[in-house]
């Protein structure tokens, strides 16, 4: 069984259409796929319809943009009440937070001497309701500027890198109560992605678990084979689920095809089951209450 619990469409970073990208997994052979497009869940809709044609299951959720002393999270959410309005009014701020960054961002490009037009860089947009810094990334690539997206990033779009403005992201742990006050289950994404271990050191993890995550994404290609010995460790010492996903953004991303890290069906099941808990649910074959 191939379960892949986070993957972008173009509703955020992504370059398939939502239905394309379900369509793409049945192809492929994966049996559930979460989509967790960043800050939204406006792709949700069009993926279930196509995971009902296509005979995939489909989690429903999203990437939350957190931050922890000003240093970028990731926060991925699953299930829960979609149109919760707490969780809807900050996903909103997170966005707008997004959009009000593109002027200066191209500000800075044109004092670096790439000149781009917000027009350019909508170009790319997809059907992401916020502008983000791939969507940058790929205006630059289209006007000759750099060979792709990751030449983008490291030598300009990157935190503190030349062109980095930065923007308005929840903070952690209020963005772990939204979510659980929501219903949802919450797993760090790539918690120590791109050399970050700094920021989530061991003994941050308590505190989160006591703040009600319930997991941590271990299994990601940004993570090397030590880095996920002591995720497992980090793991099992405060009772977190150990989840793995490609972190797939079509063409946005080399290396991240579907299905190419996973997660165990029990993690997968255990996942369901909270989530009937959450919703007052009892799972089948349990006691009524
Ligand atoms: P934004 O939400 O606009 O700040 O853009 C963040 C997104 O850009 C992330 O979700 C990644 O998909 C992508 N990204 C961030 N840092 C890098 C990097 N160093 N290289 C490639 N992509 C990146
Ligand atoms: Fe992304
Ligand atoms: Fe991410
Ligand atoms: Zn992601």
């Amino acid at each position: 069984m191939i379960i892949d619990l986070h993957t972008h469409s173009s509703v955020s970073d992504g370059t398939d259409r939502p239905a394309e990208l379900v369509a793409k997994a049945a192809r492929e052979g994966i049996d559930v796929i979460a989509l967790t497009d960043h800050d939204t869940f406006d792709g949700l809709a069009e993926a279930g319809r196509a995971a009902v044609e296509h005979g995939v299951e489909l989690l429903g959720g999203l990437e939350m943009s957190t931050q922890r002393r000003g240093h970028s999270v990731h926060l991925l959410g699953y299930g829960g009440r979609q149109d919760d309005p707490a969780l809807v009014a900050e996903l909103a701020r997170v966005r707008a937070g997004r959009e009000d960054r593109l002027t200066p961002v191209l500000a800075r490009l044109a004092a670096l001497g790439m000149t781009l037009s917000e027009e350019q860089v909508r170009h790319h947009v997809g059907a992401s309701p916020s502008v983000g810094r791939p969507h940058v990334a790929d205006a630059m690539v289209a006007a000759g500027y750099v060979a792709d997206r990751t030449e983008a990033f490291d030598r300009f779009l990157a935190d503190g890198g030349p062109a980095h403005v930065p923007r308005y992201a929840t903070d952690l742990v209020d963005g772990l109560r939204l979510l659980r006050a929501a219903g949802a289950v919450t797993v760090v994404a790539h918690p120590w992605g791109r050399g970050k271990e700094w920021q989530l050191p061991e003994e941050v993890w308590p505190a989160l678990a006591a703040a009600g995550l319930d997991g941590v994404e271990v299994d990601h290609f940004d993570h090397g084979p030590d880095q996920r010995r002591r995720l497992r460790a980090i793991a099992a010492d405060n009772d977190l689920l150990v989840t793995g996903s490609s972190d797939h953004h079509g063409m946005g991303k080399v290396d991240h095809e579907l299905g190419r890290e996973r997660t165990d069906p029990e993690v997968y099941a255990e996942i369901r089951r909270r989530l009937d808990e959450r919703a007052g649910r009892a799972a089948p074959g349990s006691p009524g209450r």
